[in-house]
């Protein structure tokens, strides 16, 4: 390949998937209100890590992982937003018919718990060139937030869930280095 090629083919590869992941993660949770004979609004289903990690596992070789990435990236900003309704009808997270029961009070715990492990395997899955990754992140959470949610309570939220994140994988980094270099 040429090197005039080279940049092309990162664009390609890597940032164009993922943005497309990102702005199909945005809206994908929501998709339950177009399923409602057999999912409930803020279905257990789309409310979750659930899809992209099908994705992953069925299609791990044909799908590219960038985009893998910015799906769980884009879901995650969703479910940050989700997070800040009330515990009451619509705010609940819903098991799917023929139960259709809610989480209750588990709603918040469940949304915030998928919304951590979305941010934390859109890293994973993306462990090249983070800083654009993490940047192109917080920043669609950003305009997600202020364009559709008309607050900037979700950005803080993702951003707080964000923080959490990252400090447990740092820790994590960390000691597996100090692992390896106390066995060698
Ligand atoms: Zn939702």
């Amino acid at each position: 390949m040429t090197p005039i090629m080279e940049p092309i083919k990162h664009i390609l590869t890597r940032p164009a998937p993922y943005a497309l992941g990102i702005w199909v993660g945005l809206w994908l949770p929501d998709i339950d209100l177009a399923l409602l004979p057999i999912l409930h609004h803020r279905s257990i289903i789309t409310h979750s890590i659930l899809i992209p990690w099908l994705l992953f596992v069925i299609l791990k070789n044909r799908v590219p992982l960038y985009g893998i990435s910015g799906l769980y990236a884009g879901i995650a900003i969703h479910l940050a937003a989700d997070c800040l309704s009330a515990t009451v009808g619509f705010g609940m997270i819903w098991t799917p018919w023929p139960y259709k029961a809610s989480l209750g009070l588990a709603s918040p715990v469940w949304i915030v718990v998928n919304a951590a492990l979305g941010i934390w395997l859109s890293l994973k899955l993306a462990p090249e060139k983070k800083i654009w990754l993490v940047t192109g992140m917080c920043l669609v959470a950003l305009v997600y937030s202020v364009l559709n949610e008309m607050a900037m309570l979700p950005f803080i939220t993702f951003g707080l869930i964000f923080s959490v994140v990252s400090f447990i994988s740092y820790k994590m980094m960390r000691k597996q280095a100090i692992d390896k270099t106390s066995a060698s």
